[in-house]
């Protein structure tokens, strides 16, 4: 299939370009580069030996967006630009609404236009809330606490009422759960602007002696060793994911879960960590970090029943792929 990816230059967009490509579909990107680097591309394609077709353009830009339809007869779509950070998007709330909505609306008034039925969407485990673990894709949404998890909420009822609207249009929703590490080449990664808001980067540049310590954000959650539990999976486990969400795609709306299944806290990843590289990561224990949950993770019967998809890398193989790309291509 031909697969128009946005945000397909960033962390989840440029693994799953590598899926999609090895899988033998052809790859459209659309992408500002607002967080991403541009040599990420060539890093793609030596990794896969294969081309690609990239599009430097704002999706929130109907025009622009409109002119990659035109240009190019498109079988799906995957769309993964967005904004992302959580206490961001509390400083700047329109922005992030405006970024994250409208980037999903002109995406499918364009699908709509150009007749293109299948739209698979990324979704997070934020739109659960504080709800009881572990989470199912039937169980009733809590709020989000921030305007990151709205948009999510909101992208997903937007397409739900599309889908119901229009009977062939095919939607996935993918609820991710907590991508890290990198693809095993070294290659591609995470790369965060600044000081990471999430553990794994954290954790790596602590690792490397750029951070001096991790602070581990509360140890009295009602959880076995009082840290926070969060479900972590490969981030090219994600990227096949997608994957096979699309081969599999049906018309109707299908969320699933792409996680583990296996909650793991801040001290055993820690744990992990230091034992899959040989490194002591330093850390103090500071108060809670407001919205977090205590406990995150999946139920992943669904996406295994229907997509004949499960998560194959472990915890040590994650730390072991982070802590590769932070020393290989990370400067
Ligand atoms: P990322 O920031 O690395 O990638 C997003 C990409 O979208 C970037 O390359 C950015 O340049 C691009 N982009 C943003 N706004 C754009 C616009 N208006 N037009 C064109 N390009 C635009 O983030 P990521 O971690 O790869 O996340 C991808 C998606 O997955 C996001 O929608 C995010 O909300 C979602 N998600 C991420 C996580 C996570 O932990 N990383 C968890 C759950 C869901
Ligand atoms: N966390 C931490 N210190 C950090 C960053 C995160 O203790 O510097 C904890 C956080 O409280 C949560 C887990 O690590 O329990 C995962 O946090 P992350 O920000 O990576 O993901 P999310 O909060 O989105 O699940």
């Amino acid at each position: 299939m031909n697969i128009l990816v946005t945000g397909g230059v960033g962390y989840i967009g440029a693994h799953t370009c590598v899926a999609l490509l090895e899988a033998g579909h052809q790859v459209i990107i659309a992408d500002n580069l607002c967080n991403s680097k541009v040599e990420t591309l060539d890093r793609i394609r030596q990794i896969t030996n294969k081309e690609l077709t990239f599009y430097e353009v704002d999706i929130t830009n109907e025009l622009s967006l409109n002119n990659i339809f035109l240009s190019h007869y498109i079988d799906g779509v995957i769309h993964l630009a967005g904004f992302k950070a959580v206490g961001e998007s509390i400083e700047k709330p329109l922005s992030y609404y405006y970024n994250n909505i409208v980037s999903t609306m002109l995406l499918a008034k364009a699908c709509q236009k150009y007749g293109v039925r299948r739209f698979v969407f990324s979704s997070s485990a934020t739109v659960y809330g504080d709800n009881e673990v572990p989470f199912i894709e039937t169980m009733k949404l809590l709020p989000t606490t921030n305007p990151y998890g709205e948009t999510k909420v909101m992208s997903e009822r937007i397409l739900t009422d599309i889908a119901k609207a229009n009977p062939s249009w095919a939607v996935a929703l993918l609820r991710y759960f907590n991508p890290v590490g990198a693809h095993e080449s070294g290659l591609i990664g995470e790369s965060p602007n600044g000081v990471p808001n999430n553990i794994m980067p954290y954790i790596t540049q602590v690792a490397k002696g750029r951070l001096e310590k991790l602070k581990i954000f509360g140890s009295d959650y009602p959880t076995e060793d009082g840290t926070g539990i969060r479900d972590y999976i490969h981030v090219m486990d994600l990227a096949e994911g997608h994957v096979a969400a699309l081969n599999n795609i049906t018309e109707g709306v299908h969320i699933y879960n792409l996680g583990t299944g296996r909650g793991i806290s801040v001290l055993e990843l820690i744990e992990a960590f230091e034992k899959a590289n040989g490194i002591k990561i330093p850390y103090e224990i500071v108060g809670r970090r407001p919205g977090d949950v205590a406990s995150c993770y999946a139920d992943v019967s669904n996406a295994k029943r229907k997509l004949g998809w499960i998560a194959k890398r472990d915890i040590f193989t994650m730390c072991r792929d982070a802590w590769r790309f932070e020393n290989r291509y990370k400067e």
